[in-house]
């Protein structure tokens, strides 16, 4: 790859100018500009912040996006690391939280281009599927990036239909652990961001089979990689996936497990428990290990003629120009009915997990 130098002062040089074309558009507009934004940041105030927050990342070199075009798939790997490592520690000397706004600015005037996504990913399902002694565990190493975490759901031969996977774990009440296998070559974890490369932890969806009976899809906490020397450890075959269409800066990897051996602790309990002698109890419906899922998925012409007044420009532009804006009310209404919904669950109140889930029958939601 050739070095970018030269490219910078002509990108500084157009950032500046805006075409005359553009520009007596942007004049003849039959509403307030800034009211609209206004509405569409959720008000003046988080417009303001955002704009501080952009001005603050679009001027700190570190933080550059403006190479991305020119770099190898492992650059964009490196670049998205060191971009995250940038911003968390530039968060913990601004003192911007994990669920703060300003990170949340921060992360997408990125454009998301950034290393590490699926710790959160991870927290989230934690959060949800976890007991208290567990989230209280694990939260605190991933915040401070002592351990790094994915979520590994899709199996190469398994995807939107989950009740398919066929990843086991098999409760051992001798040892008090689970041994976690991958039977199959189509049982092999596929997809998930940060594991070919990155991730110390996979929170694993598995059948659970214990008290001589399959018990569903569980969420298994498996450490895959030595916290030493990053080597993967016994029983874990892993690594990238390799090219895609998109997401050139994310790791996304396979993950093989050979009876993968993890101590009952392991096992996600918030809604179901395995006690010490193998008896399975159930503190949910059947269908609440599918909440990790739902919470996990919610971006020259001459003086003659301007390329907006030709009507066939206009319709091919409006339309989605127009859902681009309901998508954008739809998608808040339908955070805050989640929210809702969501902690009626965590109090163990399930009416509302259909709706969330709002697949019917065995259906779930892409993550
Ligand atoms: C960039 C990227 C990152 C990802 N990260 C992760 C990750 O971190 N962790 C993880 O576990 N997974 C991850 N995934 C996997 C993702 O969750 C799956 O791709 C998704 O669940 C769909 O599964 P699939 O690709 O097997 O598609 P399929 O399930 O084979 O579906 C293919 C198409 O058929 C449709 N379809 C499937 N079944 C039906 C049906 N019964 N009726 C009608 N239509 C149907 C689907 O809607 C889809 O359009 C990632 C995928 C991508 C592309």
């Amino acid at each position: 790859m050739g070095s970018p130098v030269h490219r910078v002062s002509m990108e500084d040089t157009w950032s500046r100018q805006v075409h005359p074309d553009i520009e007596s558009e942007r004049h003849v507009q039959s509403f307030c500009v800034e009211e609209l934004t206004n509405i569409l940041d959720g008000g003046a105030q988080n417009t303001a912040l955002r704009r501080k927050v952009e001005s603050l990342i679009h001027s700190d070199p570190e933080l550059s996006l403006k190479d991305n075009y020119f770099m190898t798939q492992n650059e964009r790997y490196e670049a998205a690391i060191k971009k995250k490592f940038h911003i968390q520690m530039l968060a913990q000397r601004l003192g911007w939280s994990a669920d703060s706004r300003e990170l949340y600015y921060a992360n997408r005037s990125l454009s998301g281009d950034l290393g590490l996504a699926l710790q959160f990913i991870f927290q989230k399902a934690l959060r949800s599927l976890g007991s208290e002694e567990q989230i209280a565990k694990w939260d605190p190493l991933c915040n401070k990036l002592q351990i790094l975490a994915t979520y590994a759901q899709t199996e190469l031969g398994h995807g939107t239909y989950l009740q398919g996977l066929e990843t086991e774990a098999t409760y051992d009440a001798a040892t008090q652990e689970f041994v976690v296998h991958s039977p199959t070559l189509t049982a092999i974890k596929w997809w998930p961001g940060d594991l070919g490369r990155s991730a110390t932890h996979a929170l694993v969806q598995a059948q659970l089979i214990c008290s001589g009976a399959q018990q569903g899809m569980h969420a298994f906490i498996v450490p895959i990689r030595s916290l030493e020397d990053h080597s993967p450890l016994p029983g874990i075959t892993v690594g990238d996936i390799g090219p895609k269409m998109d997401f050139d800066h994310s790791d996304n990897g396979f993950l093989q497990l050979d009876h993968v051996r993890v101590p009952r602790e392991n096992m996600l309990s918030r809604f179901a428990q395995v006690l010490p002698d193998g008896t399975y109890i159930k503190l949910g419906t059947a269908k609440s290990n599918y909440l990790s899922m739902v919470v996990v998925r919610v971006d020259v012409l001459d003086p003659e003629a301007k390329v907006l007044d030709y009507q066939t420009q206009q319709q091919k532009l409006f339309p989605p120009l127009a859902k681009a804006y309901a998508f954008h009310f739809v998608a808040k209404s339908l955070l805050e009915f989640f929210h809702h919904s969501y902690s009626s669950i965590l109090d163990r109140d399930f009416r509302l997990l259909p709706e969330t889930s709002n697949i019917p029958g065995e259906m779930y939601p892409d993550i």
